[in-house]
């Protein structure tokens, strides 16, 4: 492709509402425009780049024998309300009804439809097990879509179901699974973790999410360098430092207008690992104070886990459920439903003393909140000790590039995906589901590839394997040079892209650095008259001379090299 006729609008400045360096560039270079909040323009590189994404993805699921298929976008409420999720899923679901009033939606993932599918034409155990994929576009009223590709609300995904007889069938194919998102990603080029994930609104069993580290990412991962233990911090469990635990009396003091954790550990002169933090939250159920040592944090989500939605109670519902002002309550003295971080078993605290203006010393499970019920709710952090080997955790920011759960009956049941067995016996179908944001894996290459001058993509999801870059176009022998290794390597196969543009050799040398095509020939006039190009590597910036007659063979080297 000649540069002169491809749509390549780069710009000087990023929007000034861009953060992630992926979303900076990739609308700098070219590749992407936003239409309005979580709505892209995908431009002539960026289609390029999605495309090659998207052979990487179908070859490796065609290997696992996944069989292409494509569901509508909009889809009817009925399958919807059958497996429940049309009234759990909230404002994220863009709802809409049809002409004669009927209601329907637009699929932010299509478990329903596949199983619906299933139900109707999967009879018998011969025709297990299936695997069924489409790489298609999905509709989310994402609450804060944010930065570039990453989160938008109209997204493409790769989105693939197994279908099996049993959780033996089941094993295989979501490990089937494993192993080609691992082949997809490093074939994209893209450092990822593999971690134990939260099954969130899918249900099942078992899950795993493919998380790519960058600083961009909404996700925490929680790493064991010592053993491998590797699980979004949304479940991942830590052994906190233990406490030092001093003996303390079991009284009263008074701390007057001290109620948070920071208030409290200066008045007293304590650190805040000797704290209870009392938190109050108003579940479906009613009231439930949950306790975390204070240098810790409450995760939601395992907490969700435990007493289902949740909220933090107000100030009055402090005060009505336990009697007291916000910031003096403690686990002593009530009926309240008590959810404990297993770090407080042990050890000495202090705690709100459920009393206007006091807290108590020398609170301990034992005596003050046996009644209890005890589970990790806090947060990983860095250097808490891994539950399996004991070894100091990291924590990482990550995007979460793609994920796998074991879903079991849990949408074959409502829908009655059912199949014959041996024995003419009607069971459930027993489904995965599988997904991959090729616009994550995009970004994510360019988050995790780039430096001050722009993108430095790999080589595999490059939009051009090669730019070719005759500085001065009219000089005459530059074109003929450029022109045929231009016409040489297309026919080799290569993609290849040839800045014809007549500009000045700065804007050229800006925009190639910018839009980051991972080789470079550059056809300068000194050069040529020793009978030279150069080949320079964008990611590291080496510069290498080569004869004329040998450039053809020293690049196509190392494009197969790299292949
Ligand atoms: P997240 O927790 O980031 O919202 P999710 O758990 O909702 O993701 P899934 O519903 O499992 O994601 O979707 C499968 C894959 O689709 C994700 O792993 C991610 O790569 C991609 N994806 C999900 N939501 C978006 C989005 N709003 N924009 C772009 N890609 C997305
Ligand atoms: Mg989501």
């Amino acid at each position: 492709m000649r540069y002169s006729r491809l749509f390549i609008p780069t710009l000087k400045e990023a929007p000034a509402e861009a953060e992630a360096v992926s979303h900076r560039l990739m609308v700098r270079a070219g590749y992407v425009r936003q239409l309005a909040a979580g709505l892209y323009i995908y431009l002539p590189l960026g289609i390029r780049v999605m495309e090659k994404i998207n052979r990487i993805i179908r070859e490796e699921m065609n290997a696992i024998g996944g069989q292409e298929v494509t569901m509508p976008v909009l889809n009817p409420a009925e399958v919807w309300q059958q497996t429940g999720r049309w009234d759990t899923i909230g404002d994220e679901m863009f709802r809409l009804k049809d002409r004669s009033g009927r209601d329907m939606c637009l699929a932010m993932t299509h478990e329903e439809t596949m199983t619906w599918l299933a139900a109707h034409d999967i009879r018998s155990y011969r025709e297990l097990p299936q695997i069924w994929y489409q790489v298609q576009t999905k509709l989310r009223d994402e609450a804060r879509p944010k930065s570039g590709v990453l989160r938008t609300r109209e997204f493409t995904m790769k989105d693939s179901y197994s279908f099996d007889k049993d959780e033996e069938g089941l094993d295989r194919s979501y490990q089937l699974h494993l192993e080609a998102y691992k082949k997809i990603y490093s074939r994209c080029g893209v450092r990822f973790h593999v971690v134990q994930s939260d099954t969130g609104m899918m249900g099942g069993s078992m899950a795993h999410e493919f998380m790519a580290p960058s600083p961009a990412g909404e996700d925490d991962v929680a790493l064991c360098d010592g053993c491998g233990y590797a699980a979004n911090t949304e479940l991942a469990l830590s052994e906190p430092k233990a406490s030092p635990s001093p003996s303390m009396t079991h009284e009263e003091v008074a701390t007057p207008e001290k109620r948070t954790i920071e208030e409290v550990t200066r008045f007293l002169k304590v650190t805040p690992d000797l704290l209870v933090k009392s938190i109050l939250v108003m579940s479906d159920k009613g009231p439930v104070l949950a306790l975390v040592r204070g240098d810790q944090t409450v995760h939601e989500k395992k907490l969700a886990k435990l007493i289902g939605p949740h909220r933090p109670a107000q100030k009055d519902e402090v005060k009505s459920a336990l009697g007291v002002p916000a910031g003096f309550i403690g686990p002593m003295g009530h009926k309240i439903r008590k959810i404990a971080d297993g770090v407080l078993k042990k050890g000495a605290y202090i705690a709100g003393a459920n009393k206007d203006g006091y807290h108590l010393k020398g609170v301990t499970a034992d005596k003050d909140f046996s009644d209890a019920e005890f589970a990790d709710i806090h947060t990983a952090a860095a250097g808490d000790a891994c539950v399996q080997c004991g070894k100091p955790l990291r924590i990482e920011k990550v995007i979460e590039v793609g994920n796998i759960f074991k879903l079991g009956t849990k949408y074959s049941a409502p829908l009655k995906a059912n199949y014959l067995d041996e024995n003419g016996n009607e069971r459930p179908i027993i489904m995965g589901s599988y997904g991959i944001g090729p616009a994550r894996i995009a970004a994510a290459a360019v988050e995790q590839g780039n430096d001050e001058n722009g993108i430095t993509w790999p080589l595999a999801i490059a939009p051009y394997q090669v730019l070719i870059v005759p500085v001065n176009v009219k000089d005459a022998r530059s074109m003929d040079v450029a022109e045929e290794l231009y016409t040489a390597l297309e026919e080799r196969g290569f993609e290849v892209l040839l800045d014809d543009r007549d500009e000045r050799a700065g804007v050229k040398f800006k925009d190639a650095d910018l839009i980051g095509i991972p080789w470079r020939i550059i056809i300068g006039e000194k050069n040529l008259k020793e009978n030279l190009v150069e080949i320079k590597e964008r990611r590291t910036g080496t510069v290498e001379k080569i004869a004329v007659d040998r450039a053809l063979e020293a690049i196509e080297k190392k494009l197969v090299m790299e292949v």
